[in-house]
C-alpha cells in the first residue's frame, strides 16, 4: 500500500461543487482517427504529438493522484488518446489502486487491443472498463472511426473483458445524426440481455477540429423514444451529484441502458470532475481553453501538499459551466437554431474524454 495521503479540507468551487472525480489522460496518441475526435486532416502525419519526455511518468501521476485524493477525489479514470497504447499501463493501475483513499480505478478504451490487455488489467486491480463502439457494421464503423480495423475486434475486446471478470462492461456509442443513427436499434438489440450496459452519447462540440454542427446532434430524448417504440423503458433512480448518464431499464428484463445528454440536458450543476492532461496540466472543464501546469512545479520539487494547494486554488476559482451556457445560447431541443458562440477549446484526445 502507498503512504496514506494527508487528508485536507475537501474543496468546493465557486458554485459549491466538490472535487470528487479525476480523469487522467495517459497519452494524446491514438490508433483510431474518429472523425468526431481526431480527424485525419488535423491529426495527420505531420501532427506534433507530445514527446515521451513531456508525458507524466507513472510515479508523477501517482504523486499527483495523492494530492487530488487529499482534496476529496475518490474515483479515478484513465483515458486518452488511447490509454492502452501507453506501455505497461497496468503498472499505473496497480500504483493507483495502492493509493489510500482511491475507491475505484476505471479505464475508457476504444477496445481495439483490449483482448490482449484485459487479463493484465484485471490482475492489476482495475475495477471497471468502458469501451467505445459506435457501430456494428464495418462500413459505419469506418465512417465514424476512420480505420480499417473491424468492429469485431472491439467486440472481442468487450468479451475478453467480460471473461476476465469485468462485469458489466459499459459500451459508449457516440450518435451522429445522419451518420450512425441507423445503428441505434441494432446496437440496443446487440447489448440487450447481455452483461453490458450500452450508453448513448450526444455528439459534443469538444475541441476545434471536428467541425461540429448542432444539426448533427440527435437529442438523447429522441434516441430514448426510438428505443421505447420497440422496447419499453423505465427510469432508474439516480444519485444526484456527479452522475452523467440517465439510467433506464428495459421493462421486459433486458437489462440497463443509459443516455448522456451533454448537449440537450447539460449536467454542469453536478459536475465534480477534474481532468489531468498527459503532460500534467489540470483542466476543470472538458471545454476549457487553458489548463494549470502542475508538471512544472512537480519537476521543480513540489511535494504532495504544495501540489494539493495549487489544485485547491484552481478548483476554488472554478466557474465552468460551458454546456449549461451553450444550451442557454442555442435551442437544441428544436433541432435547429444557432451554433452557439465558439471559443478556442482544448482537444478531447489531449485532455481525455
Ligand atoms: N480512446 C478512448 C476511447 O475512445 O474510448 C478513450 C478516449 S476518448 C476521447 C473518450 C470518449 O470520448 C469516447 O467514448 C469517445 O467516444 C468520446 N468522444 C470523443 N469525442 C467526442 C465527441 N465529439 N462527442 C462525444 N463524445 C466524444
Ligand atoms: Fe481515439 Fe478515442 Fe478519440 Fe476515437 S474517441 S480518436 S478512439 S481517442
Ligand atoms: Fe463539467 Fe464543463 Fe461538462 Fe459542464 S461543460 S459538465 S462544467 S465538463
Amino acid at each position: 500500500m502507498g503512504a496514506p495521503s494527508q487528508r485536507l479540507a475537501p474543496v468546493a468551487d465557486s458554485f459549491g461543487r466538490p472535487l470528487r472525480d479525476l480523469r487522467i489522460s495517459v497519452t494524446d496518441r491514438c490508433n483510431l482517427r474518429c472523425r468526431y475526435c481526431m480527424p485525419r486532416e488535423v491529426f495527420g502525419r505531420s501532427f506534433q504529438f507530445l514527446e515521451h519526455s513531456e508525458l507524466l511518468r507513472f510515479e508523477e501521476i501517482a504523486l499527483l493522484a495523492r494530492a487530488f485524493v487529499a482534496l476529496g477525489v475518490r474515483d479515478v479514470r484513465l483515458t486518452g488518446g488511447e490509454p492502452l497504447l501507453r506501455r505497461d499501463i497496468e503498472r499505473l493501475v496497480s500504483m493507483l489502486k495502492a493509493t489510500a483513499g482511491v475507491r475505484e480505478v476505471a479505464l475508457t478504451t476504444n477496445g481495439t487491443i483490449l483482448a490482449h490487455k484485459a487479463q493484465a488489467l484485471r490482475e492489476a486491480g482495475l475495477d471497471r472498463v468502458t469501451v467505445s463502439l459506435d457501430a456494428l457494421d464495418q462500413r459505419t464503423f469506418q465512417l465514424m472511426t476512420d480505420t480499417p480495423i473491424a468492429p469485431e475486434r472491439v467486440l472481442e475486446g468487450i468479451e475478453a473483458a467480460l471473461a476476465v471478470g469485468f462485469r458489466p462492461v459499459k459500451v459508449n456509442m457516440v450518435v451522429r445524426r445522419g451518420v450512425n443513427d441507423h445503428c441505434i436499434l441494432p446496437m440496443a438489440e446487440r447489448f440487450r440481455g447481455s452483461d453490458h450496459i450500452l450508453r448513448f452519447i450526444e455528439y459534443m462540440d469538444v475541441g476545434e477540429s471536428n467541425g461540429w454542427r448542432l444539426a448533427e446532434v440527435l437529442p438523447a430524448a429522441q434516441v430514448r423514444a426510438l428505443i421505447e417504440s420497440r422496447w419499453p423503458l423505465e427510469a432508474i433512480d439516480e444519485e444526484p451529484l456527479g452522475t452523467v448518464a440517465r439510467r433506464y431499464r428495459y421493462r421486459d428484463g433486458g437489462g440497463e441502458v443509459g443516455f448522456i445528454a451533454s448537449v440537450s440536458e447539460p449536467f454542469c450543476g453536478g459536475c465534480t470532475r477534474a481532468r489531468l492532461s498527459a503532460e500534467g496540466h489540470l483542466y476543470t472543464c472538458l471545454f476549457a481553453s487553458r489548463g494549470l501546469d502542475l508538471r512544472g512545479p512537480l519537476r521543480a520539487g513540489a511535494g504532495e501538499r504544495e501540489l494539493a494547494a495549487l489544485i485547491a486554488g484552481a478548483w476554488a476559482a472554478r466557474r465552468d459551466r460551458y454546456s449549461q451556457l451553450r444550451s442557454e445560447r442555442t435551442r437544441v431541443e428544436a433541432g435547429g437554431g444557432g451554433e452557439g458562440r465558439r471559443s478556442a477549446k482544448v482537444e478531447m484526445s489531449y485532455i481525455g474524454g
